[in-house]
């Protein structure tokens, strides 16, 4: 019987990780049926329950709800429980066992595809939603020098750090503190403020030889990119890597292999660019 497995997201329509998981199981000779389910958040809970009693394996868990799936596993991986948000769950029995592959995908995205040395940088986070959660123990674990989390929410990005447990190299600063934390070498837009208005950031943040990444990528990550630009950033890097990476986490956990990356991240840049230049 061909296994079940699907993205939960609200909105997920955009969602890549359909094509992704289809691209990475004809590559590898898995036959699998990966579809994408839109839940608001008073229907989650119930969504993967449904899930579950169809026979579905496996799923990615995406925005808005990777903090809310914690509490709907039986099990969780160490990474999940650092970060305090799931990307990914397969079966265990009736429940289900959480973990969380954006901070392996970002890192591997970074320091393999793009050959950047992340250590001893002085690095800014903005957001402190289900992605940042992914994203900042790995960076602590990549040796980066301090970590400074700046979020919409104040309470957020006190929780973060507080679930970090680094008091030494995580610190956090309100938006308004911005233009006073002096400069930063490796900027992350952890927010989904791109798909809106996007953030009003100063200059004065980027170091001349920072790095600026944002999770996001088409549409979504322009105004972020184009700031980083106009300050100077000599690296500007969109969250396309990043999910292609996290996909093949995901895969290597349901499936015992990891798909090469390569040719589907060809494949989903050249389409992106196809896109800006007819734009
Ligand atoms: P969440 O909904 O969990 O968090 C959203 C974050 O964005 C919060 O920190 C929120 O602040 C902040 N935010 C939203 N709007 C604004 C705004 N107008 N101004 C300032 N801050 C704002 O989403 P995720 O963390 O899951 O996702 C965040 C982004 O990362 C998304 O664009 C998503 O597509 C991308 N992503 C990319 C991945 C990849 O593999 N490349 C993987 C995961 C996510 P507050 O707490 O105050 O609401």
């Amino acid at each position: 019987m061909t296994a079940k497995y699907a993205v939960f997201g609200h909105p997920v329509a955009h969602s890549l990780s359909p094509r992704i998981h289809a691209a990475f199981a004809r590559q590898e000779g898995v036959d699998l049926e990966y579809a994408a389910y839109d839940a608001a958040p008073e229907d989650f809970a119930a969504a993967i329950h449904t899930f579950g009693a169809v026979g579905g394996a496996g799923a990615n868990i995406t925005l808005p709800h990777k903090e809310r799936m914690v509490a709907l596993c039986s099990q969780l991986s160490d990474r999940a429980k650092r970060a305090g948000a799931v990307n990914t769950i397969t079966r265990a029995g009736a429940s289900w066992h959480g973990d969380n592959t954006d901070g392996a995908g970002l890192l591997r995205d970074l320091t393999e595809r793009h050959r950047l040395d992340l250590r001893g940088r002085r690095v800014l986070l903005l957001g402190a939603g289900g992605a940042a959660r992914g994203v900042a123990p790995a960076l602590l674990d990549a040796g980066v020098d301090s970590l400074w989390i700046v979020n919409r929410s104040a309470e957020k990005a006190d929780a973060l750090s507080d679930a970090l447990g680094e008091p030494g190299r995580v610190h956090t600063r309100y938006l308004a503190d911005l233009p006073s934390l002096g400069d930063f070498e490796l900027i992350i837009n952890a927010t989904s403020a791109g798909r809106g208005e996007g953030l009003a950031l100063p200059f004065s943040l980027a170091s001349p030889r920072c790095l600026a990444v944002d999770l996001s990528y088409g549409e979504a990550a322009i105004s972020f990119l184009a700031w980083a630009s106009a300050a100077g950033c000599t690296h500007r890097i969109d969250g396309l890597g990043m999910l292609v990476e996290q996909a093949a986490e995901s895969f290597a956990t349901w499936h015992g292999r990891r798909p090469d990356t390569d040719a589907v991240y060809a494949e989903l840049s050249a389409r992106a660019d196809a896109l800006h230049t007819a734009d």
